[in-house]
């Protein structure tokens, strides 16, 4: 028989059915002429019991084999479980090991391990519950992105990885280099010409897909992307990785209210969509990682954002008796601590900051009227800070350009993006979002390196 995914036993499998399971045993009971086998195969947070008899053939060896780590296969039949908190169980007719695991060794032992130790572990931290709800929350929550704007018919855009552009200009660019470092090119000091790494180029790991998709929303409207992002992010925060997942939503003939509905719906939809698919992993979460987990998600989907000016949320912050590390007054960047303190303390939900000053904001930010803020909006969640940024673009070619002038970027290399201005120009915006920040931020998790596989950090490259 083919075999059946674990999470459609344990929803619909029904007494008398004949399957074949395969997973790794998670713990192993003996009793006297049978043993209890529980197997995981990370379809879902429970794993199905399985009742293995010694008297099989070759029932007591298999059985020995069969530790908890092992990989195995058990075919039988599911029988109604007279345990308390399950369903259903299955009684084994037989029982294969394709790899045995040693007990002795098993890094993954049956207490509770620290998130730092599975870290250094981290080609066999999935099997573990926490990590496993984690992952299949984050592959829920990826697949609801791209529902979410393709029924609202977006173009999912594919911008490139290797790029010319420092779009946000905050000096935290990787670059590519190609050159071949045993006979590298030299400049006339002879030290190595960096400026020839791209094949006489420079180039550098994108920081974001934005100013692309700026290009792709002028043809198509609507667009978004969803693709890895590289910062050179060289501290240790719980919410800053090297290389993060970043969803860009562009909208042609869009302004910044339009921009912050976008965001609001957005987060609501995909926050609804992992309640609705993942129901058994945020129970999880809500118990044992973060006990404000459910309450949170209902609360996104219910309520409405706040929504106040960077102006207004710094006399917010001027006036509480709550003191910061870092001083509040007019024209600062906030910081974390008074993120949270908006969204955690004070409105007690998201709220969506407009209106910043433009000298602490990116070049193509849609300048306002006042000529000293700019249409930027950051959605500030609690726990987390920003989890959003985003703004409605300068449309108008001649103020673009004195902008560019004015915070010193190189005119030249910006040439088309200047000229999509002078082209059926029109307004338009778009944001854009951590993933690892929402993944953070929805299952309580604390450290962001704990909601990537593969987290790339100073410390952690090695796989
Ligand atoms: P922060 O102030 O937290 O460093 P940022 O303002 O530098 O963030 P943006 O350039 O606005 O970040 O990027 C858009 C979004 O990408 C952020 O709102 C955040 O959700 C996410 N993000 C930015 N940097 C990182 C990072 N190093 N790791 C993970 N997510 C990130
Ligand atoms: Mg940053
Ligand atoms: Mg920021
Ligand atoms: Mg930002």
């Amino acid at each position: 028989a083919t075999s059946r995914r674990i999470l459609d036993i344990l929803r619909i499998g029904q007494p008398g059915e004949t399957v074949t399971v395969r997973g790794w045993v998670r713990t192993k009971r003996d009793q006297k002429e049978f043993s209890f086998v529980e197997i995981n195969d990370g379809s879902s947070m429970a794993g199905l019991q399985a009742v293995v008899n010694a008297d099989l053939p070759d029932g007591a060896e298999t059985l020995k084999r069969a530790n908890t780590g092992a990989s195995v296969e058990l075919s039988g039949t599911l029988v109604e479980s007279p345990a308390k908190g399950q369903r259903i169980e299955l009684k084994a007719e037989s029982i294969t090991v394709f790899g045995e695991a040693d007990a002795e060794t098993y890094p993954l032992q049956k207490k509770r391990h620290s998130f730092e130790f599975l870290r250094d572990i981290a080609h066999l931290r999935s099997r573990t519950n926490t990590l496993g709800a984690v992952f299949r929350v984050r592959n829920t929550c990826a697949n609801a992105v791209h529902q979410f704007f393709q029924e609202r018919g977006f173009l999912w855009v594919h911008t490139p990885l290797i790029t010319a552009s420092d779009c946000e200009g905050a000096g935290e660019l990787f670059t590519v280099t190609g050159l071949d470092l045993e006979k590298p090119p030299r400049t006339k000091e002879g030290t190595v010409d960096f400026s020839q790494d791209f094949f006489g180029k420079r180039a550098y790991l994108t920081v974001s897909g934005q100013l692309e998709a700026e290009i792709m929303a002028m043809a198509f409207t609507d667009v978004y992307t969803f693709g890895p992002t590289f910062r050179a992010e060289n501290s240790n925060t719980s919410r800053h990785l090297a290389e993060f997942w970043m969803i860009e939503p562009e909208m042609a003939f869009c302004d910044l209210n339009g921009n912050m509905d976008l965001a609001e719906a957005f987060l609501k939809y995909v926050f609804q969509a992992v309640l609705e698919q993942c129901p058994e992993d945020m129970e999880f979460f809500n118990k044992r990682i973060d006990k404000t987990v459910l309450e949170t998600a209902q609360s996104i989907i219910e309520n409405e954002f706040e929504r106040i000016t960077y102006t207004d949320a710094v006399k917010i912050l001027e006036k509480t008796d709550k003191s910061f590390e870092f001083p509040v007054s007019w024209g600062i960047d906030l910081q974390s601590e008074h993120e949270r303190y908006l969204a955690e303390e004070y409105f007690k939900k998201p709220l969506i900051v407009t209106d910043y000053p433009a000298d602490i904001k990116a070049f193509y930010m849609r300048m306002n009227d006042d000529g000293k803020t700019v249409r930027a909006m950051d959605v500030l969640a609690p726990r987390i800070g920003e989890i959003i940024g985003g703004s409605q673009r300068e449309e108008r070619e001649d103020v673009l350009e004195r902008r560019i002038e004015a915070v010193g970027l190189p005119k030249e290399s910006l040439w088309w993006y200047l000229e999509l201005r002078k082209y059926g120009t029109v307004e338009h915006a778009g944001f854009g979002l951590g993933f690892e920040r929402l993944i953070q931020f929805m299952t309580g998790m604390q450290n962001i390196r704990d909601v990537i596989p593969f987290p790339r950090t100073p410390q952690n490259a090695e796989f």
